[in-house]
């Protein structure tokens, strides 16, 4: 079974799937943002210029992705090494949607995605998979919430980290981000035809959670 869910930052795509894809025996959740922070991650600390398209698409040949699962959380690997608990700052995170849109990096990770999708049983988050990268998958989800709500958990949630940050900065880089992803001319973020629409915003998290898994169980 292919599940997509998209979605904009901070939406909550990724606790959501990982809780349901939980409740589904033999299903795995994919964190497809993982693995582009990866890359970027990689561009950035090589010191690729990020601005220049041709300069990625040369750097690529010498990133090698892959993910797995330790204790049942995805970890990603660049060329063998974990990167997993560097790729979350708010500059990998900008770095990410910028190199997110060039049609290199895309076409670089699709065939990774699908793979993993014919390989395992899968609840795949991103902002492209019921668009692109999974046309046909089972169930469709595109997960919302406003980018004000957004921007106020990703603040709670860093103050609970003991990394504060102002809650303007915080909605600042959603708006931002969510533009780049929705205004690129590759692979754009947009709810897919076919998909459900879960808005977040007045929902807890376990509200969040049991209707996407409502949605599932109707499919299946
Ligand atoms: O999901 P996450 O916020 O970790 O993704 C980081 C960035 O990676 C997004 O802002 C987006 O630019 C990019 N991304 C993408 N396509 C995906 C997953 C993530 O363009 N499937």
């Amino acid at each position: 079974m292919t599940v997509a869910i998209d979605g904009p930052s901070g939406a909550g795509k990724s606790t959501v799937a990982r809780a349901a894809a939980s409740a589904v025996p033999g299903m795995i959740y994919v964190d497809t943002g993982a693995i582009y922070r990866g890359i970027a991650y990689t561009l950035v600390t090589d010191g690729t210029d990020i601005s220049d398209a041709d300069a990625v698409k040369t750097a690529l040949d010498g990133i090698h992705p892959s993910i797995d699962y330790v204790d049942g959380i995805q970890h990603v690997y660049i060329n063998g090494e974990d990167v997993s608990d560097r790729i979350r700052t708010p500059e990998i995170s900008l770095a990410t949607s910028k190199i997110s849109a060039y049609p290199a990096v895309r076409d670089f990770l699709l065939e990774t995605q699908r793979r993993i999708a014919r390989e395992h049983s899968v609840i795949m988050d991103g902002r492209d998979i019921g668009t692109i990268v999974l046309p046909d998958a089972d169930v469709k989800i595109f997960l919302t919430a406003s980018a004000e709500c957004r921007a106020k958990r990703r603040c709670d949630e860093l103050a609970a980290k003991g990394t504060p940050v102002t809650y303007e900065q915080v909605l600042a880089d959603i708006i931002k981000r969510d533009k780049n992803d929705s205004e690129r001319e590759t692979a754009p973020l947009r709810q897919a035809e076919d998909a459900v629409l879960v808005d977040t915003s007045d929902m807890t998290l376990d509200e969040a959670i049991e209707a996407v898994k409502q949605v599932i169980g109707g499919k299946r």
